[in-house]
């Protein structure tokens, strides 16, 4: 059988973030319909914001000359209120959070640093600094200025941002079309009875929930029998598709025909095989305009390779800028051994600032409850011999924290 040799986890990154197409077809969309889509297009700020100077506080508005004097309240300004400028020497305006500062005053105190407050007059305090507690036109954003770029995900606060700026549609990419699907004559599904030499399938719908709870779309199409013919035919039916994800089937055994069935469809792999623990045998290819990811059969390490592998390279496909998940340092939390020779995935939890190997890593990859008692992975390479406690590493945080 035809074989690349068995890649380093870092060039396999590359090779696939490289190749993998990026979505080019946009669509504009209305904000309640836009979170977690990927702008298309930069965005300049069409309004200032703040766009007039406003208040920060309930207080007195006055002209900085009169701070530790006695002031008369001349009116009360509210937020939506279109006030003149008409104070004189000694006067000053109650002032509510938002509402506009007329142009004759520049400084803003809080009605709980003041005494004396009557409805007619307020003594103000001393050691007011000139301009406090005034937030100026413009000063977070002035029209014009960059809003947000291509490539940014629409979380809450974008779309707090743009619903500030009054802008109610965006062009973002449209989404990925993603075909998931199962290897395994011994596969049943969770609604079918399985007997003692069948297992359910877990990968499926697995991966599923993985990619919708990164915000990706996919279609499940169901298991494919180990069978050369039946192999063919099903990826025959699925070249229209951005990304053909599947599990199972990709190792060098007898019963594996995916890798064969792909080719035969045009497929130009990438990688067959990564020299990481767990996910080794894991392939990626082009098959014109269809980006393949063929991920190993066992469940654990399926799942760890999705998100490790497939959630960038999809996210970079879809368009995002910001690709990787979120890191942090920390400290080993006990002593880690490694055999060494090959990257290793290590899950563990963080806690407090160090990091618990779940386990002692000690696992296999066709469980699945090492990785539900998981939120963090450190990746080890080939050199790596482990960690003692107390050395600080680097932790890679599982799920999706939102864009950044
Ligand atoms: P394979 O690479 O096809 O030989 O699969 C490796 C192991 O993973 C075998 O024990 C399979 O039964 C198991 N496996 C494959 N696909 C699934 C699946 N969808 N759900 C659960 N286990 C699976
Ligand atoms: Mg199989």
């Amino acid at each position: 059988m035809e074989r690349l040799d068995s890649l380093v986890l870092e060039k396999a990154m590359t090779l696939a973030l490289e190749q993998a197409p990026k979505k080019k077809e946009s669509e504009i969309v209305t904000l309640d319909r836009a979170l977690g889509r990927v702008l298309a297009k930069d965005l300049a700020a069409v309004k200032n914001l703040p766009a007039f100077d406003n208040s920060a506080m309930d207080g007195f508005a006055f002209r900085h000359e009169d701070a530790g004097k006695r002031l008369k309240i001349i009116s009360t300004i509210f937020a939506g209120d279109r006030p003149k400028p008409r104070l004189k020497r000694g006067e000053g305006y109650r002032i509510m959070t938002g509402a506009p500062v007329p142009s004759d005053a520049d400084t803003v105190v809080p009605i709980e640093k003041c005494s004396e407050v009557t409805e007619e007059t307020v003594t103000l305090p001393d050691g007011v600094k000139a301009g406090e507690n005034l937030r100026r036109r413009g000063e977070e954003l002035r029209i014009g200025a960059p809003l947000l770029k291509a490539g940014t995900r629409l979380d809450a606060p974008e779309i707090a941002l743009l619903s500030a700026q009054g802008i109610m549609a965006v062009s973002v990419y449209a989404p990925l079309r993603i075909a998931v699907l199962s290897t395994g004559n011994e596969l049943r599904e969770p609604w079918e009875t399985a007997d003692e030499e069948q297992i359910y399938n877990a990968n499926a719908f697995g991966i599923l929930a993985l990619l919708e709870s990164y915000g990706f779309a996919a279609e499940y199409h169901g298991r494919i029998p180990d069978d050369r013919g039946a192999t063919e035919a099903m990826i025959a039916g699925l070249k229209g598709y951005d990304v053909i994800l599947t599990s199972g089937g990709i190792s060098m055994g007898e019963a594996d025909h995916l890798y064969r069935a792909f080719l035969f469809h045009g497929l130009k792999p990438l990688f067959h095989g990564i020299n990481v623990k767990p996910g080794r045998p894991t392939m990626m290819g082009v098959m014109g305009g269809c980006f393949v990811m063929a991920m190993p059969g066992n469940p654990l390490a399926t799942m760890l390779n999705v998100e490790m592998l497939s959630i960038p390279v999809l996210r970079s496909m879809q368009g995002m800028k910001a690709i990787g998940h979120r890191r942090a340092l920390a400290r080993m939390g006990e002593d880690l051994k490694l055999r060494g020779g090959r990257s290793e995935i290590v899950l563990g939890h963080l806690h407090d600032g160090r990091f618990f190997p779940t386990r002692g890593n000690r696992y296999g990859s066709g469980m699945l409850t090492p990785l539900a008692e998981s939120d963090a992975v450190v990746i080890f390479d080939e050199a790596s011999r482990g960690a003692s406690e107390g050395e600080i590493v680097e932790v890679k945080l599982l799920g999706d924290p939102g864009s950044l």
